[in-house]
């Protein structure tokens, strides 16, 4: 199997490329083609499988595609439980996008610094990669919407959750529109990240990895 049997267009084909990603890795060969669909996906992985770049290239393809709506809304949301991951995941996004001829603004947001830098930079993002405290205080000051939201990311669902979390994800659903893409990716499947999994997940492509 190769980065051209997966649906991706050759733009982004050529980012790969750059990227020097030889084959896809299993979660990639199965997550890419789904989410480009707008299927929901479930996929439990750890660090290593690859599970960034499965979620990433194909967001970048429905952006380069224009299939998300322009609007006061953001259309990506990407929620990871640390800093030094939202840090990560932001650095994939650049890495693939840089060359991409639809210009992509991603932004990574995350407590523990000044939000008022944060604030005046949202303007027209793309992608917000967020750790779920700073995102409701945003979301709060009205500094951003996410309630046309088009794809919700919840990266280590089990991470944002042990580190006590759910509170803040149950009011950020809340503001998310009902019609959407969910993508959530977890080391495990146990309680409490099963009961997460049924209520944002719908009829999800699973993948084991
Ligand atoms: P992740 O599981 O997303 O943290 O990715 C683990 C590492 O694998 C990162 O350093 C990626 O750059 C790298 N990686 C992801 N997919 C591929 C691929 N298809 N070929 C080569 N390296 C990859």
């Amino acid at each position: 199997m190769n980065f051209s049997d997966l649906g991706l267009s050759s733009q982004i084909l050529e980012a790969i490329r750059k990227a020097n990603y030889e084959k896809p890795y299993p979660i990639q060969v199965e997550a890419i083609p789904a989410i480009l669909q707008k299927k929901d996906v479930l996929g439990i992985a750890q660090t290593g499988s690859g599970k960034t770049a499965s979620y990433i290239l194909p967001i970048l393809e429905l952006i380069q595609k224009k299939e998300y709506n322009p609007g006061r809304s953001i259309p990506v949301l990407v929620i990871v439980p640390t800093r030094e991951l939202a840090a990560q995941v932001e650095e994939v996004i650049r890495v693939f996008s840089e060359h991409l001829p639809r210009k992509v603004k991603s932004m990574a947001v995350f407590g523990g610094v000044s939000i008022n830098p944060q604030m005046m930079k949202l303007h027209g993002t793309d992608i917000l990669v967020a750790t779920p405290g700073r995102l409701l205080d945003l979301l709060s000051k009205n500094s951003i919407s996410i309630s046309e939201l088009n794809t919700l990311v919840l990266d280590e669902a089990d991470k944002v959750l042990s580190l006590g979390f759910k509170e803040e994800i149950d009011e950020i659903l809340s503001r998310l529109p009902k019609k959407r893409q969910n993508i959530l990716f977890s080391a495990t499947m146990e309680d409490p990240v099963a009961l997460l999994i049924d209520k944002l997940l719908k009829k999800p492509l699973k993948i084991e990895i």
